[in-house]
């Protein structure tokens, strides 16, 4: 057997073998066949990249770069990105199993973060403070951080690392990403492409590895002077641990729990079509998964018959064919998770009404048939726990405070769908509803202009839009002195 592809880390624009010599073997998900190794990273792999990163941050080719020329850089390597969509697509689809088409898709709209955060690049400024004295010049220098250390999960690393890298670099920071254990291919073919748009070799450096033994010691590294993770709740939190002992800042993006909440008054058609956007694209492996989906009694019939009907004929199989619907879940440990929660749910008094199985393919992958449960309480664990599978809770609501009452009762506090023709009840849902996005008639709606948030155990800090400047900068004050007459009295405070 020919031995499989073996990718080193890339560190200061070179391939580098990991410093204990140790690699591990990467799945496809829709065949269960090991397809390359990548470089195991431990503590030292960590260590050189994160010099290499501070070098490049004190290198004058990238910190003396005019700040328009940073945009340049990064509309450079959107557009690079652009040329390479379709290898970078199918990579990931190997590597984590999403359909092609939806990776064409996201590709397609990838350059677009770097065109959005190269426009910005240039308007990153500070102001002049108004002083009570008019001898006394303040003004505020907004400087990058340093080194970013950016860790992402699985299930869309490009999309995740786009997201975080844009903006620190358009702020002038380095950044060392380490990908998901499971999912380093994608990154690993962008990453030639940061040299070739322009960027001084050590701005972006990539190690791959286990969180344990590659995540931890990036956020530990006494240069890493910023952590931005998404992830699972309960690694953000020992995230968060190690960076407040440090007393750098972290933004944290991360789980889910979403209501998916329908109105009788609302297209339900339409409104069914988002319930299995909502749950079933991706095969429900999004954070924004609309996992309970809540519909009012005079409508809940209507609605359940149309999403277990839909869902029912959702084509599951290889993730490269172009009429596949439901590709595979991208871990077998995820599907054993998944599988244990629908189990739960059953124990819990919960009625599969459609799934709730292994489907039969022909492939020897990680596939789970779209699954839709009723007879639940919001109280029950498959309606509290995120599963990150292609599995929706449905329950009756009676009222709007009713709706309400259910969606908010949640630890997190990611998305939330809403489905009515009412512009009133819109507004009073928006302003009530405890999550950092809320979609109305839509769902999944996503664009780098707009700020995303978690609020509760989702989240901390701020994603996309121009918000997430401040995450990758920090603020300095500056005072000049411009009078010419002899200092003052020294036991006073001057204003
Ligand atoms: P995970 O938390 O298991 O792993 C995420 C990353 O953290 C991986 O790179 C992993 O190697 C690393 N890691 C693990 N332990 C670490 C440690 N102790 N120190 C440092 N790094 C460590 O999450 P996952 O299973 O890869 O991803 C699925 C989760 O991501 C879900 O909970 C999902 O909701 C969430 N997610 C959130 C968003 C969002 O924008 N809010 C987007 C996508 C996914």
């Amino acid at each position: 057997m020919n031995p499989l592809p073996r990718h080193d880390h890339y560190i200061a624009g070179e391939w580098t073998a990991p410093v204990d010599g140790g690699y591990f073997a990467s799945v496809n998900p829709a065949t269960a066949e090991p397809w390359y190794e990548a470089a195991r990273g431990t503590a030292p792999d960590v260590d050189r990249a994160v010099r290499a990163a501070r070098t490049a941050f004190e290198d004058p080719r990238w910190r003396d770069l005019s700040q328009t020329r940073r945009g340049r850089l990064l509309r450079n390597l959107g557009d690079l990105i652009g040329e390479h969509a379709e290898r970078l697509a199918r990579t990931e689809t190997l590597d984590n199993g999403k359909l092609l088409r939806e990776m064409r898709a996201q590709l397609a709209g990838l350059p677009e973060y770097f065109y959005y955060y190269a426009g910005l690049a240039d308007k990153i400024q500070g102001e002049v403070i108004p002083g009570a004295s008019r001898e006394l010049l303040n003004y505020t220098l907004r400087e990058p951080v340093g080194v970013v250390g950016a860790i992402t999960p699985w299930n869309s690393p490009l999309l995740l690392t786009a997201t975080k890298l844009a903006p620190a670099l358009a702020a002038g920071n380095t950044v060392v990403v380490k990908p998901s254990e499971h999912t380093s291919a994608s990154l690993l073919a962008l990453a030639p492409l940061f040299e070739e748009a322009g960027f001084p070799p050590g701005v972006v450096n990539v190690v791959t590895g286990y969180g344990t033994e590659a995540g931890a010691p990036l956020t530990e590294h006494e240069a890493v002077a910023k952590v931005t993770f998404t992830g699972s709740s309960g690694t953000g939190r020992r995230i968060a641990r190690t960076c407040a002992d440090r007393l750098i800042g972290c933004t944290l993006e991360l789980g889910g729990k979403s209501p998916n909440i329908i109105f009788p008054d609302a297209d339900l058609g339409s409104a069914a079509m988002g319930v299995i956007a909502g749950i079933f694209a991706a095969a429900g492996q999004t954070c924004v998964a609309g996992s309970r989906v809540l519909v009012h009694r005079d409508a809940y019939d209507e609605v359940l018959e149309r999403v277990t009907t839909r869902a029912a004929t959702i084509r599951v199989g290889d993730p490269l064919e172009e009429t596949t619907e439901l590709g595979p879940l991208a871990l077998a440990e995820q599907l054993e998770k998944v599988e244990s929660y629908v189990e739960l749910g059953q124990a819990e008094g919960g009625k599969v009404v459609c799934g709730g199985r292994r489907p039969d393919t022909g492939l020897d992958g990680y596939f789970y048939s779209p699954t839709v449960f009723t007879g639940t309480d919001n109280g029950m664990r498959i309606c509290q726990e995120e599963i990150f599978g292609p599995v929706a809770t449905v329950m009756p609501f009676g009222s709007e405070e009713e709706a309400l009452a259910i969606a908010n009762d949640s630890a997190y506090g990611l998305a939330a769908g809403v489905w009515t023709r009412d512009v009133n009840r819109v507004h009073r849902m928006a302003a009530r509803l405890e999550a950092g996005t809320v979609w109305t008639n839509t769902y999944r709606s996503m664009s780098p202009m707009s700020p995303r948030a978690g609020f509760k155990t989702s989240g901390m800090g701020t994603e996309h839009g121009t918000e997430v400047i401040r995450e990758y900068t920090r603020l300095k004050s500056v005072w000049i002195n411009t009078s010419e007459e002899p200092a003052g009295d020294p036991f006073i405070l001057r204003s």
